[in-house]
């Protein structure tokens, strides 16, 4: 064959394998947005009031009471968030309030599609924010600029813990520090044996740990709802993962647990990772494992 020949040939299969690698990128991406019209939502009824699970990058819950909503955690992009909001709207009930769990992006990029509606938590999540908030966009503007907020979020600080009535609903909203994030709030609503977590659980995937420090506090938490709650309780909403019951409280203590032994063997960043991989091969979320070990092995070249 001739060298022009070879050439042409040589440009005409970059073309077609670039315009192959886009059609399947573009057919995957579509089929996660088509997953996420169709099967992200499961709706609980409890009593006269529902609980939606919106799924999302994270969970969204919405509280339906007879007469209002309240929604926990707002999703991690615009693009999400007004999924979740067009969702929403389909309830025909007034968006009442928004309560924000803890502190990490993903559960808060989505603010401004929800204009308009206060968004609450505690002086600890506020403190947390006006902490790393800044760092998160920072950190994702050049892959997100165009579907995540220039500011951080700025909730009140009205969110009450201990037990109150929200539209004739009881619950008790609890605080933890050093968990998964420095602090993050736990609403129980007791009539109907359930408590919503968010990332105080992830159901069969990895668990993101934010600093060495925390791993055995959060283990802590969950021994102490392995024995104490575990009884009151059945329906446990998390912040990753399908809503599921008391087991999450164990297999979280053994993937934290996991996770502290292969550290405490001196293992190195790529070795942490390939050992989470091998001890839990069947978890989703294997991208978090990179966000544990990059916050856990923290490169001290960067400042
Ligand atoms: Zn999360």
């Amino acid at each position: 064959m001739q060298r022009s020949h070879i050439i042409f040939w040589r440009i005409f299969m970059k073309i077609i394998f670039k315009t192959l690698i886009t059609a399947v990128s573009l057919s995957f991406l579509s089929s996660v947005l088509y997953a996420n019209d169709t099967k992200n939502i499961e709706i609980m009824e409890i009593g006269d009031n529902k609980i939606h699970t919106f799924y999302g990058i994270s969970n969204s819950h919405i509280i339906e009471t007879p007469s209002k909503l309240i929604l926990i955690d707002m999703q991690f992009n615009f693009k999400l968030a007004t999924k979740l909001n067009e969702y929403i709207k389909t309830l025909k009930k007034p968006l009442s309030k928004i309560i924000l769990s803890h502190s990490h992006p993903d559960h808060w990029f989505g603010y401004p599609i929800f204009k308009d509606v206060p968004i609450i938590t505690t002086s600890g999540i506020v403190a947390d924010l006006n902490h790393k908030g800044a760092f998160y966009i920072k950190r994702l503007q050049k892959k997100m600029a165009a579907i995540i907020p220039k500011k951080p979020v700025e909730p009140l600080t009205t969110l009450k813990l201990g037990k109150q009535n929200w539209g004739g609903l009881d619950v008790i909203v609890e605080e933890y520090t050093e968990q998964e994030a420095h602090h993050s709030i736990l609403i129980k609503i007791p009539q109907h044996k359930v408590m919503i977590g968010q990332d105080l659980f992830y159901n069969n995937m990895h668990l993101v740990a934010s600093q060495r420090s925390r791993n055995n506090n959060w283990i802590k938490i969950l021994q102490s709802f392995q024995k104490n709650e575990a009884k009151l309780y059945d329906k446990i909403l998390t912040g990753h993962g399908k809503n599921t019951d008391t087991s999450v409280f164990a297999d979280n203590i053994t993937y934290l647990q996991k996770l502290e032994q292969i550290l405490a063997s001196g293992a190195n960043k790529e070795e942490t990772k390939e050992q989470l991989i091998k001890a839990f091969p069947d978890r989703g979320g294997k991208g978090f494992i990179n966000i544990t070990v990059g916050n856990l092995f923290v490169d001290k070249n960067k400042k």
